[in-house]
């Protein structure tokens, strides 16, 4: 799925035969027909301008976004070109094999393409699932191609879309003309702009305002795989208004002409979230918004996709910021782009009203003993390697994850951009914080939908400008160290320390209810799968951890704990028990066909992360506070 595939160098030869005037002025004309959306197939048809001559059409490889070679060529199919009712046959690049080559005959000036998109059932190797029997999402890269060597920017398209009958439908696209309630052709604009604009459609939809009577205008789209799960509660309502206001306190400007939160609830499509200019793709399960334990853990979902419209889109690192969709993509600052968006995104949850003080605490806890205890792959990989690894680690298993090493860019940096805060308000004697770095990073130009790149030392120069400190010294340390543990200044100086005991963290117990998993990271050293599709299964084992000296290995299953059939109260009884016991903890495990008991030798009862205050000033709670005006009711 995130292959790195090598780029071919362009010939001359290759070049499209569009001259860049008409490119610009006559759109491609785009019909994508959504019928089939319950049976996984989407339809396209195109119609390009063109000039008799050589002519190749690209299919979008690396998606903004995604920071990955991975548009799904593998599922394209149907590949028909036609001029003047005529087929034109096509050749693919042997080298690149998103590129397509044709011919024009003397006499066509319209170049028909028609493709099919099939969706896969199961994420893996042939791209992420996009529709279920009752939703489905068109990200517009699905079903498009594009003349090679033009800037995205500056091809235009006029598409237009028919979802299944009865179904509704929401993007950030303006809509010019619609025939029934199923179809629609939007405005016309550039390619950038519509793939920056997906599209959420399903038979249970249903659309609230977020800021009723202001401009511009928000709104949340919820679709789902059933009616009562696209509902959302008086206080959820509120919350969401308020993460509205508090995005206009904290930037001042915004880079939209309206915002749609598009969300699918659907336990048919893998959790996730993209981000876009003037809407966001965000996909959770069926009951995120019904069941407390599952929005637990996805509460900075929205807050995080909506901050990338500034942090992400409107300000991108230079290497990101490519001219179209077939230029690889350069992903080292990746922990500002994303680390400083995961940051905000639950500082923003909780000045919301979506997190309590002591709960966004708890998450804290959990990540920073996740990335302090659970990740010796920090003795061989620097956090910037995950950044600039990101293209083959989205990809990678949950098994070997704490001695690969994750994406730690994204929660990492949280503690980074903490620790950054803090000492803006310490050097400044609290006239400064991150909120001014923001304000003076994203929230210029309102109103306008361009990307502004940018670089290392910008990020360095505009934080010196703040609070004068050596803050290239300060990220290099940071970006380049290998532990011991994950940087602890930001928790320190905002009041706070890690402290372990024998009562379940909530953000993990929560995670566990909603995943069907159990997390015994800070005691046996490992992670289990205990429901759903890999029930029984190791997930993973900590290098170092008393399990892990056992021998127990990721992709083991659980059969019996001390001689009884295994169950995660059992495992947790008895560690307990072996607090006071000189007994090992007996684990009979199934290896393939084989079963063998491990004895781990573990006396140190149950350990769950927590933070304890120092007994200092709360700054992380100060932080945590809303700066808007309370909009609820
Ligand atoms: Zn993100």
């Amino acid at each position: 799925m995130r292959n790195f595939l090598i780029l071919a160098a362009w010939c001359a030869a290759c070049v499209f035969s569009i001259p860049a005037a008409s490119a610009q002025t006559q759109p491609v004309k785009l019909e994508v027909d959504l019928s089939d959306a319950p049976r996984r197939v989407y339809h396209s048809k195109m119609e390009f301008p063109v000039n008799p001559g050589p002519l190749t059409l690209v299919y979008p490889k690396w998606i903004p976004g995604e920071h990955s070679p991975n548009g799904p060529i593998v599922d394209v199919t149907g590949l028909h070109f036609r001029g003047n009712d005529r087929e034109i046959p096509w050749r693919r690049d042997d080298v690149d094999l998103y590129a397509f080559h044709c011919s024009i005959p003397a006499g066509v000036s319209v170049l028909e393409a028609r493709l099919d998109y099939l969706l896969p059932k199961e994420d893996g190797t042939a791209g992420s699932p996009s529709a279920t029997a009752q939703v489905a999402v068109l990200p517009w890269n699905l079903v498009v191609l594009y003349p090679q060597g033009t800037k995205t920017d500056e091809v235009l398209f006029s598409a237009s879309v028919r979802v299944p009958a009865g179904w509704k439908f929401a993007t950030a696209l303006e809509t010019v003309s619609s025939n029934s309630a199923e179809s629609a052709t939007f405005e016309t604009i550039s390619l950038t702009r519509l793939v920056d604009s997906p599209l959420l459609a399903g038979a249970f939809f249903k659309t609230y305002a977020l800021s009723p009577g202001q401009k511009p205008e928000h709104r949340l789209n919820n679709a789902a795989d059933s009616a009562i799960a696209t509902t959302v509660s008086k206080d959820q309502l509120n919350h969401l208004r308020q993460l509205v206001a508090e995005t206009g306190a904290l930037f001042g400007a915004r880079h939209y002409r309206h915002y749609d939160f598009m969300l699918a609830l659907t336990d048919h499509l893998p959790v996730n979230g993209l981000e876009h200019h003037e809407s966001s793709d965000n996909r959770g399960p069926e009951k995120m918004l019904l069941d407390p334990d599952s929005l637990e853990g996805l509460m900075d979902l929205l807050p995080h996709e909506f901050f990338h419209s500034w942090n992400g889109k409107y300000r991108r690192p230079a290497g990101l910021a490519t001219p179209d969709y077939q230029q690889p993509m350069k992903s080292d600052l990746l922990w500002v782009y994303e680390g400083l968006t995961q940051y905000y995104g639950v500082i923003l949850a909780a000045r919301s009203g979506f997190w309590k003080p002591e709960q966004l605490r708890e998450y804290l806890a959990a990540i920073f003993a996740a990335l302090s205890d659970g990740r010796p792959g920090r003795s061989w990989r620097d956090l910037e390697d995950t950044a600039v690894s990101v293209s083959v680690l989205y990809g990678a298993r949950q098994a070997g994850a704490s001695w690969r090493r994750p994406v730690d860019y994204y929660e990492e940096s949280e503690l980074i951009w903490l620790e950054a805060d803090t000492i803006i308000r310490r050097e400044t004697r609290g006239q400064k914080s991150l909120d001014d770095f923001c304000r003076r990073f994203h929230g210029t130009e309102d109103g306008a939908i361009k990307v502004v790149p940018y670089a290392f030392d910008d990020v360095v120069a505009l934080l010196n400008s703040l609070a004068s400190y050596d803050w290239k010294n300060f990220f290099d340390e940071r970006l380049h160290s290998h532990g011991p543990g994950a940087p602890s200044g930001g928790l320190k100086q905002s009041g706070w320390k890690l402290a372990y005991t024998d009562e379940p963290n909530d953000h993990q117990r929560a995670a566990e209810q909603s995943e069907g998993t159990v997390d015994l990271s800070f005691s046996l050293g490992f992670t289990a799968q205990a429901a759903g599709d890999e029930v029984n299964t190791i997930t993973d084992v900590i290098p170092g951890s008393p399990a892990g000296k056992a021998g127990v290995a990721p992709g083991m299953k659980l059969v019996a704990v001390n001689g009884r059939k295994w169950t995660p109260d059992w495992l947790r009884l008895a560690i307990r028990e072996a607090k006071s016991s000189a007994e090992p903890v007996r684990l009979l495990l199934e290896n393939d066909e084989y079963y063998q008991t491990f004895e781990i030798d573990y006396h140190g009862g149950e350990r769950y992360p927590h933070l304890e205050s120092l007994g200092t000033p709360d700054l992380l709670g100060e932080i945590a506070k809303h700066r808007a005006p309370a909009v609820a009711k």
